[in-house]
């Protein structure tokens, strides 16, 4: 990680858009084949298919030594969740989370989806977490600083009773996928860097139903919550603009798929 914000200029940015709008898509296609008895390890191969179908590359795929192309984190897994021989049952969530690589720039987005009769409970966990991250980039912006950012967060779920992961961290981002500034979840306003146009970073709340406390798993990727209740997980990539910030991925696709496949609960929202 390079130790400077490095600012993106309107063409940038734009090619920030296009690796952005390509993961969203990719999770759009895969709210339109997700259904109980799928495999995790089935679900990354079409995103990975799906991908490179596009001209895009999986951006996770290598990255650290990561093997999969996605993180596919399943209830009581955070983030990080390595694909595998995980079968997915009615009552299931899953995080999907998407790193795109085209024409040397990156986009980083994440959905949690609900298969079949989710409880109450938990549907309400990912209604929180997914308002929480657009609470996060209404602080997004010029002469805020980072800490409004993690405190918009911080306050909206903490005072909903959930648990917030600190461990990680949204992040800056652009030919890298890791870049400065990191965005925590937890914060104090106005502490941190001082947010300036420019600025593209991603929002990721990670929200535990139960603690805040998480472990890694013996696969030494798959972080997951250590009471092993469900953890939540949205992610957008966006660009801070003068009057506020513009939303690079978009949701709304995958919003509208999710709706049309009757094997997902989308009553949450
Ligand atoms: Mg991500
Ligand atoms: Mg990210």
């Amino acid at each position: 990680m390079s130790e400077k914000i490095i600012y993106k200029t309107n063409e940038e940015i734009e090619l920030i858009k296009k690796s952005s709008l390509l993961v969203s898509d990719t999770l759009a296609h895969v709210a339109s084949i997700l259904k109980e008895g799928i495999t995790t390890a089935e679900i990354d191969n079409v995103i990975e298919d799906y991908i490179t179908s596009k001209g895009g590359y999986p951006v996770f795929k290598g990255y650290e030594g990561f093997p999969a192309s996605a993180c596919l984190s399943v209830n009581e897994e955070v983030v990080h969740g390595l694909p595998g021989k995980r079968v997915l049952k009615n009552g299931d969530i899953i995080s999907v989370d998407v790193g795109v690589l085209m024409n040397e720039f990156i986009g980083d987005s994440a959905y949690t989806f609900a298969i079949g009769d989710v409880d109450a409970e938990t549907l309400k966990l990912m209604k929180v977490t997914k308002e929480s991250l657009y609470k996060g980039i209404e602080a997004a912006k010029v002469n805020n600083r980072i800490g409004d950012i993690s405190f918009a967060v911080q306050e909206y779920c903490q005072s909903r009773g959930y648990g917030i992961v600190t461990e990680l961290v949204g992040h800056g981002l652009g030919r890298e996928l890791h870049e400065e500034p990191q965005v925590p979840n937890v914060g104090r306003k106005g502490s941190g860097k001082k947010i300036l146009e420019g600025l593209v970073i991603a929002i990721e709340p990670m929200i535990n139903r139960g603690k805040k406390d998480v472990k890694v798993l013996e696969d030494k990727w798959t972080y997951a919550t250590k009471d092993g209740l469900p953890s939540a997980h949205y992610e957008h990539t966006l660009v801070v603009r003068k009057n506020g910030a513009e939303i690079l991925s978009s949701f709304e696709r995958i919003e509208q798929a999710e709706k049309a496949n009757k094997n997902l609960n989308s009553s949450y929202y």
